[in-house]
């Protein structure tokens, strides 16, 4: 939202500032012009008074002298030397009565001035000398004004010899001064004054924009901007603190409010996306027992949740074995194994392992294996872990994650609570994969696989779908634990299971079911790939002999495999094992390292 010019307050301060210094400058011009006026008539009403005084002793004299017109116009000669002398426009003596006796301007003299409330003859009607002199400003004809100073004719001791003996006042004198030139002065101070006015008003202004720009304005914009970020969402938004004023108590307490609030949606994200986080992890983990669908679940979770550049969850088996489940944006989700503990593994840092950590700083996985603790690192941020996983001191676990960003609110503690939760899972996931795997083989124990095979049976009784069985046993076994011994003979079954569990697809399933029995439960199997599978099964145990000890000593070992295929509607568990081991059978019999199939699906 903008502010509007006229509201804004620059723009109201800056006429207001206008307003006030152009009203103190009017106010300014009038007092200097009246203070002046009053000076100017001040001087002449002292000139009228002493004019008028020492008319009044002259007149005395002229009328002691004889009077007469000669006095008269002696008095009006002096008038005009005396107007001159203090640059009246005109002198004139009246009488009491307003007659013009004399006067330098010889015109006005017989004329008469009205004394009765004129006020262009101020208090000419008072007796009293002590009311004068008076003064009065009037227009004259060519449009200026005058100013008209009155003073009395004393009534001196000569006077009442002839004229009566308690009278003040015998006549008056008026002069009257031209105010043009006062005025053509005043005018003048007038418009230099306002332009000394104007120029100081607008450097003031000048001065008043760039303080309140600078003390103000800026520090306002830039809170009004700070404010508006993070209103608009920008949580690491601070604003500059400019100055020490209450603006920048004010800055200093929004930049306050702001990590405040900066932490509390941290918490608040941070909690949401810590219980999405356990909440999938939970349900994944609880779906997903088994060693290897728990881990590659547990990557799937933490990259679709934490969406990481890179995260891999090692995992070490119960046969001392590891396994890791890797997941990246740049690559596609991966399962890897390889043998011993896991520490020594990562300890080891194959190239293997360096690829799966994914280019976590090395240091980070030497703490976590040190301390047992979760070690993290924020680069450029991105939040950069290794989270062992710890069940009774022993390492089970290491969930590392590379470049999760800054736009994910993960904090420690809820890396620790994920710790928590992987250990349980971890733990239980181990405990579930070995109450179902055979410890010898790592193939699924016999009731394990029992139990899928009654799910799958109904499954595809139900559902139509293909499902087929598949029996093998090792060729005459018994000869190799006679001939090199059971350790031997161990050896012989692991590398045999792990060649056959390498020839099934993930949903398939192998089981140990005897000593050296296999079953292969394989799902969704076209019929008529099911030739394929049994020789493929056949051959890759016997394409290489296999190897007996250090020395060298290898061993040619061969299965026979019976498959059969699931028959619909009549079929069962029973009748279906029953066949596939009939098949077995007749694989023995005709001479072992043979594939016998018995299919009543195919096409
Ligand atoms: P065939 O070709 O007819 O299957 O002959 P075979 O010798 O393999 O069959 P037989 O049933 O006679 O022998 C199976 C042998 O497998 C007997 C048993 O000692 C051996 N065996 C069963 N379980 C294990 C095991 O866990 N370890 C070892 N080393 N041997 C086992
Ligand atoms: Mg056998
Ligand atoms: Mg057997």
């Amino acid at each position: 939202m903008k502010v509007r010019l006229r509201d804004s307050i620059p723009v109201r301060l800056g006429v207001g500032v206008l307003v006030v210094t152009s009203a103190a400058f009017a106010l300014m011009l009038l007092i200097a012009a009246k203070q002046e006026e009053n000076q100017y008539t001040n001087r002449h009403l002292n000139e009228a008074r002493n004019i008028a005084v020492v008319t009044a002793a002259e007149l005395g004299d002229l009328m002691m002298a004889g009077g007469g017109t000669t006095a008269w116009s002696t008095v009006s000669t002096k008038a005009v030397q005396r107007g001159q002398l203090v640059g009246a426009l005109r002198i004139l003596v009246l009488n009491k009565d307003g007659l013009v006796k004399a006067g330098s301007e010889s015109a006005s003299i017989g004329t008469r001035i009205d004394t009765s409330n004129n006020a262009e003859c101020p208090a000419c009607d008072s007796a009293h000398a002590g009311d004068f002199p008076t003064s009065a400003i009037l227009p004259t004809p060519d449009g200026s004004r005058s100013l008209r100073v009155v003073s009395p004719i004393p009534a001196v001791h000569a006077c009442k010899a002839c004229h009566a003996q308690d009278e003040e006042i015998r006549g008056f004198i008026t002069i009257d001064f031209d105010l043009s030139s006062l005025e053509n002065s005043a005018q003048e101070r007038r418009r230099s004054i306002l332009m000394l006015g104007l120029i100081s008003g607008m450097v003031m202004l000048v001065l008043i924009a760039l303080l309140f720009k600078r003390l103000v304005m800026r520090p306002v914009h830039a809170l009004i901007e700070s404010v508006q970020r993070l209103a608009s969402g920008d949580l690491g938004e601070r604003t500059e603190v400019l100055g020490r004023n209450e603006l920048g108590l004010l800055a200093c307490d929004f930049n306050r409010m702001a990590e405040r609030i900066e932490e509390q949606v941290t918490k608040i994200e941070a909690a949401n996306t810590e219980s999405a986080l356990l909440y999938t992890l939970v349900t994944e983990a609880s779906k997903n027992l088994e060693t290897t669908d728990f881990a590659m679940s547990l990557s799937h979770v933490i990259f679709e949740k934490l969406h990481p550049a890179h995260t891999a969850f090692f995992l070490e088996t119960a046969d001392s074995s590891w396994i890791c489940a890797a997941a990246g944006k740049q690559q596609e989700e991966i399962m890897a194994r390889g043998e011993g503990t896991l520490e020594a593994a990562l300890v080891s840092n194959t190239a293997q392992v360096q690829q799966l950590l994914g280019g976590i700083p090395p240091e980070l996985v030497t703490d976590a294996l040190r301390t047992k603790r979760l070690q993290f690192k924020r680069q450029r941020e991105e939040l950069t872990l290794a989270l062992p996983v710890v069940a009774e001191e022993r390492l089970v676990g290491l969930l590392v994650c590379v470049g999760v960003t800054a736009g994910i609110r993960v904090g420690e503690e809820m890396l620790n609570n994920l710790g928590a939760h992987l250990m349980l899972a971890t733990v239980n996931s181990r405990n579930y994969t070995g109450a179902i795997t055979d410890g010898l083989t790592q193939l699924k124990n016999k009731r394990y696989g029992l139990a899928r095979l009654n799910e799958a049976v109904f499954a595809a009784g139900r559902y139509k779908s293909a499902l087929a069985l598949a029996m093998c046993d090792i060729d005459n076994f018994k000869r190799v634990n006679d001939i090199y011994g059971h350790p031997a003979g161990d050896a012989v079954l692991k590398e045999v299971s792990r060649r056959i569990a390498d020839c099934v697809r993930r949903p398939d399933i192998a089981v140990r079911y005897g000593g050296e029995e296999f079953m292969l439960i394989l799902v969704a199997a076209d019929v008529d790939s099911l030739v394929m599978i049994g020789e493929r099964i056949r051959q890759a145990v016997a394409m290489k002999p296999i190897g007996l000890d250090a020395a060298g000593g290898a061993l040619e070992v061969t299965v026979s495999v019976g498959i059969t295929d699931f028959r619909d509607d009549s079929d069962n568990c029973e009748l279906f094992i029953n066949r596939a081991d009939r098949m077995l059978y007749r694989a023995k019999q005709s001479g072992r390292n043979r594939v016998e199939v018995d299919l009543c699906n195919r096409s």
